[in-house]
């Protein structure tokens, strides 16, 4: 089983290489903590699962280091504080809050670390001394570092830009103060009332590129495996992160994989506020779609590629899972954790979640439940984790019981409609059998289960 990742330093398929087999270290960038996360920040999350779960498999479960970052101190908070008239902290807890919530109803695994800025101030402080006293940064007269990207020569090779087109394409805001318009801030200078840290520039706070260098250092060391993120992160952030961490460590390289996923669309458009499609986890919460069939979706396109969010996407996804879970409710199979090869090569190919997905109906094809079941919880789309991921495994258990007696109630009373009462009468025959007592009431049907009740004779056919 050899694992091949898409670099984006490289632009090629590689095989994977780790530094130190008994610890694969990865840093992938996580939430700026200001608002409910949107779908296209939980793709990234659902995909660097997927990304975890493998290397644990192929390395083994102690092998792995998986840091996912929190920025807990960024101008969209304070604004948002100041907007809602909350402190920097309430706001920031309460994300996080909704954030693990979320994370927990997509069956996503917790990340070994998951650093918030705020505990890392001294070693950014420390790094962006480092960078000054290399001339790699200079502090301007009101305490603003900045980094010049001129005293590093490989700038842009991530994003492969050179400088003249990096100004081009990204609409660089000309500060007279700068050396360079592309120079970024390591620092900023903020007023006493606003939150901040005492630093050698004066009272101030770090800027959003310094964090991720500072903690990916502290916690995964100057050189690590793989570096993860959005496509959008590429330019400017991952780019700025490679020159401060690579001018600081004195290291050539910050990481020896880059991984980014692509952008998510809605029905064929781009996600915006103003366009009125914003879509967050909770909002699809709310309309009770599963957990699972939201990962389900987001694992249906390849993660390099841009995933279009559709109803009819979410439709389809709902569907196959129910039949899997129907199928899956009726074998008795071994879990065991192993996930058959052909499962386990999709993965292994860059993550080939779209072909993972289709092997899956090959497994039911050719009867092999056991890996089926194997698999289905590999992905984590199985039904632990769904709208009733709060209650216990009993309770999902009742509930998925009264689903079914609902829906045979619900199957008999179609078919007494529909004067079908040779349907009618062998669901009610089913149900008693089952021992379910039912009632007919004028408008309803009421149930009650017996102290005999069977819920196995349920999910037989006849
Ligand atoms: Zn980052």
């Amino acid at each position: 089983m050899k694992l091949k990742i898409y670099n984006t330093k490289s632009k090629t398929k590689e095989f994977f290489k780790p530094i130190d087999l008994n610890n694969i270290r990865i840093y992938v960038c996580g939430p700026t903590v200001y608002d409910r996360a949107h779908i296209g920040n939980a793709r990234p999350v659902v995909v660097f699962d997927i990304l975890y779960r493998l290397l644990k498999y192929i390395y083994g479960e102690k092998s792995v280091t998986y840091v996912r970052n929190i920025t807990d101190v960024d101008d969209k908070i304070i604004n948002k504080s100041i907007s809602q008239n909350k402190s920097v902290d309430e706001i920031t807890s309460e994300t996080i809050k909704w954030f693990a919530e979320d994370n927990k109803y997509l069956n996503v695994e917790k990340p070994t670390h998951e650093p918030k800025a705020t505990q890392y101030i001294p070693q950014m402080i420390s790094m962006i001394e480092t960078l000054v006293s290399k001339k790699n940064a200079y502090v301007l007269e009101d305490g603003e570092v900045l980094f010049s990207v001129n005293s590093f020569n490989t700038y842009g090779f991530l994003s492969r830009q050179n400088l003249e087109s990096m100004m081009i394409g990204n609409r660089i805001i000309i500060d007279k103060r700068k050396r360079n318009p592309l120079d970024f801030v390591l620092w900023k200078p903020t007023s006493r009332n606003n939150i901040g840290w005492n630093s050698p520039w004066g009272y101030g706070r770090p800027g959003w590129h310094i964090e991720c260098s500072a903690m990916s250092k502290e916690i995964l060391g100057d050189t690590f495996d793989i570096h993860g993120g959005g496509i959008d992160l590429i330019f400017p952030h991952h780019e700025n992160e490679v020159a401060q961490s690579i001018c600081a460590n004195n290291k050539r390289l910050l990481a020896n994989y880059w991984m980014h996923n692509g952008f998510v669309n809605i029905e064929g458009q781009k996600m915006s506020k103003s366009l009125g499609n914003y879509l967050t986890v909770d909002d699809l919460r709310r309309r009770n779609i599963d957990g699972a069939v939201i990962r389900f979706v987001l694992l249906s396109t390849h993660y390099k590629q841009p995933l279009d969010w559709t109803s009819r996407k979410v439709d389809e996804a709902q569907n196959i899972l129910n039949k899997w879970y129907n199928i899956n409710n009726k074998q008795n199979s071994k879990i065991n954790g192993i996930p058959p090869n052909k499962i386990l090569d999709a993965l292994c190919d860059d993550l080939n979640t779209p072909l993972v997905l289709s092997e899956m109906h090959n497994l039911l094809k050719e009867e092999d439940y056991q890996g089926f079941t194997n698999s289905l919880i590999f992905l984590g789309l199985n039904p632990i984790n769904s709208k009733n991921s709060i209650n216990s495994q009993k309770d999902q258990q009742k509930e998925k019981v009264n689903e079914i007696i609902n829906l045979l109630i619900h199957e008999r009373k179609n078919a007494r409609g529909n004067k079908d009462f040779k349907k009618s009468d062998k669901i009610r025959i089913k149900l008693e059998k089952a021992g379910v007592s039912i009632n007919d009431l004028e408008n309803e049907t009421k149930w009650t289960l017996k102290p005999n009740f069977n819920p196995r004779i349920l999910l037989t056919e006849e």
